[in-house]
């Protein structure tokens, strides 16, 4: 029974946002460190939780909840969102997909807060086609042995659980995947690099590397070969609607700076506001139009995913591409419109454009996401 009010979930994490996720921002950026604090608060009200069943102590939230709450959170600290969504993409695997005692385990651990699972779907060699792999899994008893390579691996060293694909034994097609769960406590698994991003700094996005890394049956989620399979159906649908709605809050935060510093500046020589001029004023019309046509799409996304809507996929692709340009556009406006004092750093505005920046690259990227729905929409009937 999916937790379909909004209300409670989204108060709690609009008031964690205030509180304590954006006082610490700043420094989250500054010094490029895992925001473990943030976590724990998150923890604490239940927020790793948000697709566990209830039976597990989770929120089983609904789609619509899940946007509400990590919108409110992204508007805080982009960092902890995504980390978050990477979560609950990874939860969402295991959720459906693992079976043996593992999974009660693993999801109970989640509920409350002891346990954050993460992606490493990408490598260097094929960078965002996260599809193709080149990392190999063999069999290995009733087991697989696992070696290869992962960047971009979010909350890599932090997590306790690894969600990752790797090439079916013998299998040479590079889409032939498996998915599996590694624990960080299996062997064989290393992580290399120190995140240095421009944006989403928190995040901890290193490399990560699988050698003889050996894991039994019950690590594969997915059969033999189908591991793409797993990831389109399972996994996307969530990583689209959770991206988009980081992406949503960091636009709102940027809004929210901006009109604030605007509000505030009235010039010393003719006692005139910066409000006062009318350029300014239909920016900030414009950025506010802009806001609430992605909002729209995304709440209509969310809606038609907990409906199993046919085009719901669609919807989620146009929501996280709108989601993520509307970000983009927003912060390089406010930035323009706070002037100079903006430009500085003085603001948090300058934060949320680097951090929008990464929602046009991380796959599937905005230039991916065009070419998909283009393709939805010519494909020929049926
Ligand atoms: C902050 C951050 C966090 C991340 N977290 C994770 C994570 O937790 N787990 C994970 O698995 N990955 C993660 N990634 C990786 C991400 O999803 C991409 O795989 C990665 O950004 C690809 O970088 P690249 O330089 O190899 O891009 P490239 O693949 O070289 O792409 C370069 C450009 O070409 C375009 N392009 C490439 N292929 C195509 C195509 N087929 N069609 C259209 N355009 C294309 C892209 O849009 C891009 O603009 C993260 C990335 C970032 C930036």
């Amino acid at each position: 029974m999916l937790l379909q009010t909004t209300g409670d979930l989204v108060d709690t994490a609009a008031r964690l946002s205030t509180e304590k996720l954006a006082p610490a921002a700043p420094a989250i950026d500054a010094t490029a460190s895992f925001p473990r604090d943030n976590l724990d608060a998150l923890s604490k009200e239940g927020l790793l939780g948000l697709v566990v069943p209830t039976e597990f102590g989770g929120l089983d939230a609904s789609s619509k909840v899940l946007v509400g709450t990590v919108v409110e959170i992204a508007a805080g600290c982009a960092s902890t969102a995504m980390i978050l969504v990477m979560h609950c993409c990874g939860v969402i695997a295991i959720r459906d997909h693992m079976k043996g005692p593992g999974r009660a385990e693993i999801l109970t651990k989640a509920a409350s807060g002891q346990h954050l699972s993460t992606l490493a779907f990408s490598e260097r060699g094929t960078g965002a086609n996260f599809g193709a792999t080149f990392t190999m899994s063999e069999q290995d008893g009733t087991g697989y042995k696992l070696n290869g390579e992962k960047c971009f691996v979010t909350s890599g060293g932090q997590a306790d659980s690894y969600v990752i694909s790797a090439r079916a034994p013998g299998a040479t097609e590079v889409t032939a995947s498996t998915i599996f769960i590694i624990s960080k406590d299996n062997a064989g698994i290393a992580f290399h690099g120190t995140w240095d991003g421009v944006g989403l700094r928190g995040n901890s996005s290193v490399g990560m590397k699988l050698s003889d890394c050996t894991v039994d049956g019950a690590a594969a989620l997915s059969p033999p070969g189908e591991g793409l399979m797993l990831a389109m159906s399972t996994v996307l649908p969530l990583f689209l609607l959770g991206s988009a709605s980081v992406y949503h809050g960091i636009a709102l935060a940027a809004f929210e700076a901006c009109c604030n510093h605007i509000k505030s500046r009235t010039y010393t020589h003719n006692s005139e506001a910066l409000s006062n001029l009318p350029h300014v004023r239909r920016s900030i019309a414009e950025m506010k139009v802009k806001l609430d046509s992605s909002r729209a799409m995304l709440e209509r996304a969310a809606e038609a995913r907990d409906a199993g809507a046919a085009d719901a996929a669609l919807q989620l692709m146009e929501a996280k591409f709108k989601a993520t340009e509307t970000a983009n556009e927003i912060a390089k406006e406010a930035m323009h419109v706070c002037g100079g004092i903006a430009y500085t750093g003085s603001l948090p505005i300058e934060r949320h454009m680097r951090d929008a920046l990464a929602g046009t690259v991380m796959a599937p990227t905005s230039d991916m996401l065009l070419d998909l729905i283009g393709s939805a929409i010519l494909a020929p009937a049926k």
